[in-house]
């Protein structure tokens, strides 16, 4: 990662799928674009994440997240905590068992071992900049029973499906 006092804002080009049109997102100089997980076996959809800052003298990372319009990142939960601040655009979130639209400039706090999940609207893109532990624990996916006790709420069904 460069270590230059300013690597400049990158405006988008505008319109396009962040996910297959690196300039349709929001940049910044040197910083990559980088898939979302590597993981391919959590589920999502649109997603690209790039490291803003990460440096072994801090003991956080701050990343910025964004995701397509239409898109969404993994249902998941970890112990570490997330701090978001909504950058771009518009969607909703879930954490634990509500489901909260936001919008640029709100903050989300994501608690320790809380699920959570954040979705674009169909026709924004929503980017975020998330502050987590720079050394943290592996996210979980939540199993079947997990999942049917969440889809009891109907906010929650609805969510989960994109509605
Ligand atoms: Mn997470």
């Amino acid at each position: 990662m460069s270590d230059a006092t300013i690597r400049r804002f990158v405006p988008p080009r505008g319109g396009g799928n962040p996910a297959t049109d690196e300039r349709s997102a929001y940049r910044w100089e040197a910083v990559d674009l980088l898939a979302y997980k590597s993981d391919a076996s959590s589920p999502f959809r649109d997603v690209t994440r790039q490291t803003l800052f990460r440096r072994d003298d801090l003991a956080g990372e701050l990343r910025y997240f964004e995701v397509a319009p239409g898109g969404h990142s993994t249902l998941e939960r970890h112990a570490h905590v997330h701090a978001v601040l909504i950058l771009r655009g518009r969607g909703r979130c879930l954490v634990g068992d509500a489901v909260h639209a936001v919008h640029e400039r709100d903050l989300v706090t994501v608690p320790p071992g809380t699920g959570h999940q954040f979705r674009a609207a169909p026709d924004a893109p929503l980017g975020f900049l998330c502050m987590v532990d720079a050394v943290r624990d592996k996210p979980e996916l939540p199993g079947p029973d997990a999942l049917s006790s969440l889809r009891a709420a109907r906010a929650v069904a609805d969510f989960l499906d994109g509605r």
